[in-house]
């Protein structure tokens, strides 16, 4: 809620901050104070973006609620790593303006197939889509959109299936397990298949292991008078997941080696899945990050709060 919330219905409702009316804030000079967009609407435009840089503590989140559409269609597709080109070329020219009702993830991985085994090569692409929708009819029709895929007859697993909150739940964990150590990075940009296909191959295709991987999301902007901002027309982050803390400099170095590597094509970074303390890169539009430190030199002049790490 702090940073922004990219997650399902994104693409629809906008990130989380969008949902967020008022906040009950507790100030760095201890009172607590209510914000919204007609009092202490500067607390409330901050309070909505700045995530791990907020100068108070949020004592009480307002939301504004959606009614939960009453169908979840999932589709799950696993395609060989030699049609990394042709599928992210089409994903990259058609995922922005798919139906905004579809969240879409473009993952390069070693999934886990239905029979147990693991797919081909050192990597395979995983399309992991959802579409919420009124009836299944519907759900089923707004994902055929995932079938003008030009090599869609490649995939090595191909499945649709009515799915409830536990098993999407369940599926992100699965792809995000507890226990190991982490790190991610990320980027937003609005640059072309043209570019990103040839540029994304190396990141793509040098995931290091079954549980490290990397994603693509296509995005749907969604102005809002916020310091969340800074967004492109697609999201790309890497996670590196390892276990021994010896190999901390290998994962460490392989994640942010990439992305300082592609950060020519960097409009920003997302605070969700940030690596500041490796590779401080801009989370916010110009104007913005401005605005935030003039509001946290009037809110926390003595600097009671943290601000961003390595910055
Ligand atoms: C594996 C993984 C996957 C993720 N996937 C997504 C995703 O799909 N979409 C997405 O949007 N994000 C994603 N994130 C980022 C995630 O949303 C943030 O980590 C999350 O918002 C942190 O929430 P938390 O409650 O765990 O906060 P914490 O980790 O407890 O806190 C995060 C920061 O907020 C501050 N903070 C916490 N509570 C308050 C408060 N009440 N008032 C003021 N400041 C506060 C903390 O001091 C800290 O700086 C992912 C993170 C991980 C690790």
């Amino acid at each position: 809620l702090l940073q922004g919330g990219l997650g399902w219905q994104s693409r629809l409702l906008g990130p989380a901050c969008a949902s967020v009316l008022a906040v009950d804030v507790l100030t760095a000079d201890g009172e607590i104070i209510h914000a919204d967009e007609h009092e202490n609407s500067d607390l409330y435009w901050a309070a909505r973006g700045s995530g791990p840089g907020f100068f108070g503590i949020v004592m009480r989140f307002h939301l504004r609620t959606h009614p939960r559409p009453p169908v979840t269609m999932a589709s799950v597709q696993v395609f060989p790593l030699e049609v990394y080109e042709e599928v992210l070329t089409w994903a990259i020219e058609t995922g922005p303006d798919l139906d905004p009702r579809v969240e879409i993830l473009f993952v390069a991985t070693n999934p886990r197939l239905e029979d147990g085994s693991t797919a081909p090569g050192p990597t395979a692409i995983q399309i992991i889509a959802c579409a919420m929708a009124d009836t299944e009819a519907e759900a089923r029709d707004i994902l055929s959109a995932l079938d003008t895929n030009p090599v869609f007859d490649t995939a090595v697993t191909r499945t649709t299936f009515p799915a409830t909150m536990d098993q999407m739940y369940a599926a992100v964990d699965a792809l995000e397990p507890s226990g190991h150590r982490w790190l991610a990075d990320n980027m937003w940009t609005d640059a072309g298949a043209d570019v990103l296909v040839p540029q994304l191959r190396e990141l793509f295709t040098t995931v290091p292991n079954d549980i490290s991987h990397v994603l693509w999301y296509p995005w749907r902007d969604h102005p809002i008078d916020a310091a969340f901002s800074n967004t492109g027309r697609s999201y790309i982050a890497a996670y590196a997941g390892w276990d021994d803390p010896a190999q901390d400099a290998a994962y460490v170095g392989w994640v942010t080696g990439q992305m300082r590597r592609l950060e020519p094509l960097s409009k920003g970074i997302q605070l969700g899945d940030e690596n500041l303390v490796n590779r401080p890169w801009r989370y916010l539009a110009e104007d913005n990050e401005r605005r935030l430190e003039e509001l946290r030199e009037q809110y926390d002049p003595d600097g009671r709060f943290f601000g961003y790490l390595g910055l």
